[in-house]
């Protein structure tokens, strides 16, 4: 019985590429030093995966950046702007597409599927030329080889390649990248007949996309691509690997039907439905089946019991010698090693599995099935699964009743939102053309020092309180010399807006090296919520009242929604999703609550994450949103007319979930927009009706650079065209937290400006 891993995590045990990719970029060490950081890196795991007795190891999982752009490197498919003349693509034009340089900027990220991790958008167009520009994948293979591993060399698949590919600028309407798919083939030839030569025998190819709603011309292009490259194919085995849903019907059938493919990869974790498709449609004979019951995008340990039990089912259908133990995508969406985990209590370790683990858990459950149970890790794993679900921290029943009522049930403000905006109006007494900021302002590196310091418990409490305090201040008389309408305290608390309320709450875990890439070098640490969550006391109160009672001005409370707070952790899988966001949702209500009777009149609640945790396939977003949607409801819907809810979104990439957002019946939103004020303008123009504040973001706070008054008004006017003056907002686009001051002050004064200048005009 053999064991198999998807992908594995490239940042290293305590992101190693990630300061050795820093280093490099600052120009601080050499393109032979990050090189030689990332050698050690891949041969530590081939051999780690090696000592487990793992069968498929992958290779050409490493990235410097991404996988995807990996890819175009080897297709050659560098857009024009970055004057690429030929040749093996080097560091300088591979970072200058993920990063951009001095004159062009970078090309353009997006979220992987479902998951936090961005991958950079290939651009094509008909003239784009492609070339076999890098030899990644074969130098990789040749890499591990020359340790004496034998390894499985991973490709995207030239059709998911295409499918998430985007028309280069000037053929956006007109051109389809799918229809390249004749010209990239040839490449792929290229590097399957080096493989070949190098010596692999097994090649795996990733087409995710299979899980989605795909049309009959998209998985047409399956069976035209491999069909293609089947005699180039010929004499190595061929795996094709699925990731992050359930393959459809018709999918399966399409692909189960190729000839020259010897495997499938699965993700049986959320994929469950694939199961049932194998039971009831077959497996077609001779072939293998990649069986991903070891979950990637999780930390839990596995339930080796049950996997067990569901392995041993396949093995009934496709035969015992055609079954292989795999995860269900590539380990990168999950944290490194346990091992590193020094703080953590020992009862919650105990349920956990990173990367290293899962590991070994996938090769533990391949020897079962081949009739050596290691008994003793079968046995403490299910010591451990019980002691989950039996352990009082994780329950607490009170949530528990709490949260059960609240299904099925509505929870809104009485009020419609246009009386209560005329309520509000009343108290708050704002100008036409109100303008605020998001809530957090820079991040100073004595501030970080000041948090840093106090949970080392180097600092007192007072010392503490009165260094925040002064930063509030600060805050607070910069706003108000800026003449901002809605002012915020500025965050100076909190380092991260999910840790920060998570940290508070019960049920929630956290880790100290548990970080998974979210793109390039930048990496993430989800908190872990393991038990029912409540809120033991006010968590904001204290720095709002403070706040407010440093100016005559409405200061906003700033709140993390509980969409939010669920998408960016690593959530229990005991129970599901939406129970979880009641819990949150019930915690956050009572803040809110507490907020408001402390006389904080304005609260803004975030969902900055909520269109990120939209399922994968149609069928399935409806229910999301619902619940979604519902639970940001709950946290205000008992607050009087005259306390205004805000809620704020990065990516305004919502046009499709446009009826839920004025379904959620915040008072007030703000969205991120600048970088696509056509995509929103657009929702409008199309004539949907939002009769609540809104503040499409003015100028786009990832950038350094500074906007100008007129540029600013430019962007109202616009936003002027398709909305009523009186719900329109004046805002960023997003919290100033990596700004300098340097930057925020001349850009909000050019902010207020253009706001007052527009006043005058209406
Ligand atoms: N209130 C948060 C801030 O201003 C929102 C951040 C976000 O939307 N990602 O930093
Ligand atoms: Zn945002």
């Amino acid at each position: 019985m053999a064991s198999h891993i998807v992908g594995y995590p490239r940042m290293g045990p305590k992101r190693e590429i990630k300061f050795a990719l820093e280093s490099f970029w600052d120009g601080k060490s050499s393109a032979d030093d990050l090189q030689k950081v990332a050698t050690d890196l891949r041969c530590s795991i081939w051999k780690q995966m090696t000592d487990v007795g793992i069968k498929y190891i992958p290779s050409n999982t490493f990235s410097y950046y991404d996988q995807v752009l990996d890819a175009t490197a080897m297709l050659g498919a560098v857009p024009e702007r970055y004057n690429y003349t030929g040749g093996e693509i080097g560091f300088d034009i591979y970072f200058s597409m993920a990063r951009g340089n001095a004159s062009v900027p970078a090309m353009e990220m997006t979220k992987w599927f479902d998951t936090n991790y961005h991958f950079i958008v290939p651009e094509l167009g008909p003239n784009t030329k492609f070339s076999y520009s890098s030899h990644k994948a074969v130098s990789e293979y040749k890499e591990a080889k020359a340790l004496g591993i034998e390894t499985i060399p991973v490709l995207i698949g030239p059709v998911t390649y295409l499918l998430l590919s985007k028309p280069a600028k000037g053929v956006e309407k007109s051109f389809a990248p799918l229809s390249l798919l004749e010209s990239i083939l040839p490449i792929y030839k290229e590097v399957i007949a080096e493989l070949k030569a190098a010596g692999a025998s097994w090649i795996q190819f990733d087409e995710p996309t299979l899980v989605l709603d795909l049309e009959s011309h998209q998985l047409e292009a399956f069976t035209k691509a491999y069909t293609e490259l089947e005699s180039s194919l010929s004499g190595l085995n061929v795996l094709i690997e699925t990731y992050f849903a359930d393959v459809p019907a018709e999918a399966y059938k399409i692909i189960t039907a190729l000839k020259g493919v010897s495997g499938f990869g699965f993700d049986l974790i959320r994929g469950a439905k694939t199961l049932d498709l194998v039971k009831s449609a077959g497996f077609p004979a001779g072939k293998y089946l990649f069986a991903g019951v070891v979950d990637g995008r999780n930390i839990w340990a596995n339930d080796l019991a049950s996997s067990f039990s569901t392995l041993q089912a396949l093995e009934a259908i496709v035969g015992k010698d055609k079954l292989v133990v795999s995860t269900s995508c590539s380990l990168m969406h999950t944290a490194v090693d346990l091992v590193n985990e020094t703080k953590l209590d020992n009862e919650i370790k105990s349920w956990l599995a990173f990367a290293a683990q899962k590991v070994v858990e996938v090769n533990a459950l391949a020897k079962a099935l081949a009739g050596q149970k290691d008994e003793a890790f079968f046995s403490a794993n299910a010591a451990a699964q019980s002691s989950r679900k039996s352990s009082p921290r994780v329950t607490n029943e009170e949530v528990q009743k709490a949260a059960a009522a609240l299904k099925g049930s509505d929870h809104r403000r009485a009020t419609n939102v246009s009386a209560r905006l005329d309520a509000q109006q009343k108290k708050l007494n704002l100008p036409i053309l109100p303008t605020t900021t998001i809530g957090s302002f820079p991040q100073t590196m004595d501030l970080r020092r000041v948090r840093r310091e106090y949970k080392a418990n180097k600092i007192s409490e007072e010392e503490y309180v009165k260094a925040i305090k002064e930063e509030i201040n600060k805050v607070v008389k910069l706003q108000e010399e800026l003449d901002i309408d809605v002012l915020v305290h500025g965050e100076p608390e909190r380092n991260d807006m999910v840790e920060y309320f998570g940290e508070q709450l019960s049920g929630f875990a956290f880790t100290v090296n548990g970080w998974v890439q979210s793109y390039g070098s930048r990496c993430v640490k989800p908190p872990i919520i393991y038990g029912d969550v409540s809120r033991p006391k006010a968590m904001t109160v204290f720095w709002s009242k403070m706040a407010q009672s440093m100016t005559a001005r409405p200061m906003k409370g700033m709140l993390t929604g509980p969409v939010t707070i669920l998408n960016w952790s690593f959530v229990r899988n005991d129970q599901p999703r939406f129970e979880t966001c009641y819990q949150i949702a019930l915690a956050i209500k009572k803040e809110v609550e507490d907020l408001e009777v402390a006389g904080i009149q304005v609260i803004q609640i975030d969902e900055a994450a909520l269109r990120e945790g939209l399922p994968l396939r149609k069928s399935e977003q409806a229910f999301y949103l619902d619940w979604a949607v519902h639970s940001f409801r709950i946290t205000n819907c008992g607050v009087q007319d005259t306390t205004q809810i805000h809620t704020h979104m990065c990516y305004s990439n919502f046009n499709d979930i446009i009826h839920s957002i004025i379904n959620m019946d915040a008072d007030v939103i703000t969205i991120e927009n600048s970088r696509s004020d056509e995509k929103l303008l657009s929702v409008f123009r199309e004539g949907v009706k939002y009769g609540a504040g809104i503040g499409p973001g003015v100028y786009d706070i990832h950038s350094p650079r500074i906007p100008s008054t007129e540029e600013i008004a430019d962007r109202i006017n616009k936003m002027l065209a398709v909305l009523e003056t009186n719900i329109l907002w004046v805002n960023p686009d997003c919290g100033l937290k990596t700004r300098k001051y340097a930057e925020v002050n001349p850009a909000l004064t050019n902010m207020v400006s253009a706001a007052k200048v527009l006043r005058t005009q209406l």
